[in-house]
């Protein structure tokens, strides 16, 4: 997955699309192989042309996997789910949907669309040169684009997820045993096996001599596996989780620090304790939480002159937890605050809101590790 999101190219339909730095790299590889099939085919044209026919066609390609990835997304935003963006990298184009369906028969749909627009668009290119017969150029890039099309509708439908077609098929699975874990792991489990045998193909051509084919297939083998790899850990994580709440993990010991110590005086009680997280008070009320993050945040000469109070982070800026949030939920807005930790609070406002504990990534992530030791014993759902 393409990390980073790289530059902003434009907006389509309301999403944003962005073109992700290792694209680049794959836009002049396949300029430069377009403008050398071209020189076999045409080696009357001159090498100006050669690579101005090459460009465009590159650029061609591009927009159909656009395209592409359009139609999944308009497909997606007909049920409500929000595309976030589209970004074009390394492996072709990735549209990246806010929530996963609800229904398998959606997840079909937006899948199916994908493979359907690169049958369409190589019906299309295939087409122009019969309404253009004898112009020798046009009839060149496109048939170099029909067939680039309909390779990528027909890899695009070979059943291992994440590709379209094992999302088809993950659907198919999901829609006759109701179970969505279940499928994902079938789905993922053919995503590994097409990932592994597209990686042997690619050693295969490699020792046959063609190196840069091989490498490039055991590249896309590899990104194939890690994918599916990823999405089998996602559903092993939810199973993991499902039915604990932040009450199970929470540790109930909640250090405390009074505001008006200095910096330097909050450092040494880190030091000494070993705690990483405080709740800082003053007459016994909550006023804000301090952490060694945000000790860190101030140049280390300036804690001497500094009190906690500066520094830490204040009430109203503070992520609670309630004792009976789930810990899935909890865990993503963890990671997406980027916090290691948060207090957590029941009761409301008026009748006394107190901390009764902390949860940290550490102790979900913990009780995540114990799960899967001792296995299907323990899921308590
Ligand atoms: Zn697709």
């Amino acid at each position: 997955m393409p990390t980073g999101r790289g530059w902003k190219i434009g907006r389509i339909l309301g999403i944003p699309i962005y073109l992700h730095s290792s694209w680049v790299f794959i836009f002049v590889l396949i300029t430069f192989w377009l403008k050398e099939s071209f020189a076999k085919l045409h080696s009357a044209w001159p090498l100006e042309q050669q690579w101005a026919v090459g460009v465009v066609a590159s650029l061609l390609f591009f927009g159909s996997v656009l395209f592409h990835e359009l139609s999944h997304s308009a497909v997606a935003k007909h049920y409500k789910i929000r595309v976030v963006s589209i970004t074009l990298f390394l492996f072709g184009g990735l549209a990246r949907i806010g929530r996963e369906p609800y229904k398998a028969s959606q997840e079909f749909n937006i899948a199916v669309a994908g493979p359907l627009a690169s049958f369409f668009l190589c019906g299309f290119f295939f087409a122009i040169p019969q309404v253009f017969p004898g112009a020798e150029m046009v009839s060149t890039v496109s048939g170099a684009l029909g067939w680039i099309n309909l390779q990528l509708a027909v890899f695009n439908l070979v059943p291992g997820f994440p590709l379209d077609g094992g999302r088809m098929f993950r659907a198919l699975i999901w829609h006759f045993t109701k179970d969505f874990s279940k499928a994902t792991r079938i789905a993922g489990g053919s995503g590994k096996l097409v990932a592994y045998g597209l990686m042997l193909f690619g050693v295969t051509r490699a020792v046959r001599g063609d190196w840069t084919g091989g490498a490039w297939m055991l590249l896309i083998g590899w990104f194939l596996l890690d994918a599916a790899r990823e999405s089998v850990a996602q559903v092993d994580i939810q199973e993991t989780l499902a039915g604990l709440r932040a009450t199970d993990v929470m540790s109930h010991e909640v250090p405390v620090i009074p505001r008006d110590i200095s910096l330097e005086e909050y450092g040494a009680e880190v030091l000494r304790t070993g705690r990483r997280c405080h709740i800082v008070i003053t007459d016994d009320r909550l006023v804000g939480m301090m952490n060694v993050h945000t000790l860190n945040s101030v140049p280390r000469e300036e804690w001497a002159h500094n009190s906690v109070q500066a520094a830490m982070i204040p009430r109203e800026k503070i992520l609670w937890a309630t004792p009976d949030e789930p810990l899935l939920p909890l865990l993503q807005r963890l990671l997406a605050a980027d916090i290691n930790q948060m207090p957590v609070v029941s009761g409301s406002e008026e009748n006394g809101a107190h901390i009764v504990g902390m949860v940290t990534r550490d102790s979900i992530l913990r009780v995540m590790q114990t799960r899967s030791e001792i296995g299907t014993l323990s899921y308590g759902k």
